[in-house]
């Protein structure tokens, strides 16, 4: 094993964030649904956008925009799945 610094994340993080996000699969952590983001029951300002699961209603995910930078949080699903271009 080689230990790396974040960097070596770049490529694959390319990947999955320069992509259709709405079609990801997420697992909520708060009850373990699994659905597409697309299902996420979204309200804002909140501020920003945050997505509530359709099942259980707790967080999946926080979205805040500012002139310069994008916010994401992902403390409400224990994984993110997406399908790779072939
Ligand atoms: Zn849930």
């Amino acid at each position: 094993m080689m230990e790396l610094d974040g960097n070596a994340l770049a490529g694959d993080l390319r990947e999955v964030f320069a992509t259709d996000m709405t079609g990801a699969v997420f697992t909520c952590a708060g009850c373990a649904h699994t659905g597409v983001l697309a299902t996420l029951r979204v309200w804002q300002p909140a501020p920003g956008l945050v997505g509530r699961c359709p099942h259980c209603t707790d967080v999946v995910l926080r979205l805040v925009r500012t002139p310069t930078r994008v916010f994401l949080t992902l403390t409400g699903a224990t994984r993110l799945e997406l399908p790779l271009e072939p």
